[in-house]
């Protein structure tokens, strides 16, 4: 299958700090990838870059054919490259429908009803707080939430930091078993991840990233099993 997002030599830093060294990855048309990697190893930092917030030094990105490397993070998201931040970023003090209707914003709400059926669909729960603050749902309902919001921007690439973050085990099983639902619906995931386990068991494929560096990659069931990834980062 062709790939959808090519990124090729990307390099970013803070200042003096070198974040990421000049990384190329894949990512293939209607797959979940995962990247996976220690705190710090800047999987965070390639996913703000990916969604224009924050600039690279060098290297180049295409989307679907296009070269995007220089493109607005609004730019971004109207080509269909849509961002579920690290920590979720709900709005606490707006109802859990105003901050879903935030997500069709920018294309002025066309479909939105329909889209938010489909958010309804994917996470019932949401649809039962509906009316409610956003800031009172649970941390698993907020990542629905979030998840929900960017659904309804029309991702056709699906950025994820972290969506395990703080959550219960039971709580990681539903998120990741909803992110299966929206990829077999036709969506591209890339998903950053702590939890390498979970991350490769969903994804058909994986990079491991180290000090900015890619040290790794294959298939998810590859990686599961690879001596370096089951020392380092599942405690075999
Ligand atoms: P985490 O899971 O903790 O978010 P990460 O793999 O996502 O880790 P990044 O957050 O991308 O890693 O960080 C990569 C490197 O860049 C680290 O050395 C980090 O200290 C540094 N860094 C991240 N954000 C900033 C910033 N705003 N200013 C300066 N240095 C930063």
């Amino acid at each position: 299958m062709s790939a959808l997002l090519e990124v090729r030599g990307l390099e970013i830093n803070y200042g003096h700090i070198e974040a990421v060294r000049g990384i190329d990855f894949d990512l293939k048309d209607k797959e979940i990838t995962a990247l996976v990697g220690a705190n710090g190893a800047g999987k965070s930092t390639t996913l703000l870059a990916l969604s224009g917030l924050i600039p690279k030094v060098r290297g180049t990105v295409r989307f679907a054919g296009e070269d995007v490397s220089r493109l607005s993070p609004s730019d971004l998201v109207a080509r269909g490259i849509v961002q579920v931040p690290e920590g979720r970023a709900i709005l606490t003090t707006m109802t859990v429908l105003e901050n879903l209707e935030l997500g069709a914003y920018r294309r002025g709400m066309k479909n939105a009803a329909q889209d938010l059926e489909y958010v309804f669909h994917l996470f019932p729960r949401i649809k039962e707080r509906i009316d409610g603050l956003a800031g009172n749902l649970s941390g698993g309902e907020q990542q629905m939430l979030a998840i929900g919001r960017a659904l309804m921007a029309k991702p056709r690439l699906l950025l994820l930091d972290e969506p395990s973050m703080g959550l219960a085990p039971i709580v990681v099983q539903d998120i990741f078993r909803s992110l299966r639902t929206i990829n077999g619906d036709g969506i591209t995931l890339f998903l950053v991840e702590q939890n390498v386990r979970q991350a490769l068991k969903i994804a058909q494929h994986g990079y491991v990233l180290e000090n900015g560096a890619m040290a790794l990659t294959g298939t998810g069931r590859e990686l599961l099993n690879h001596p370096r990834v089951l020392e380092a980062y599942l405690g075999a």
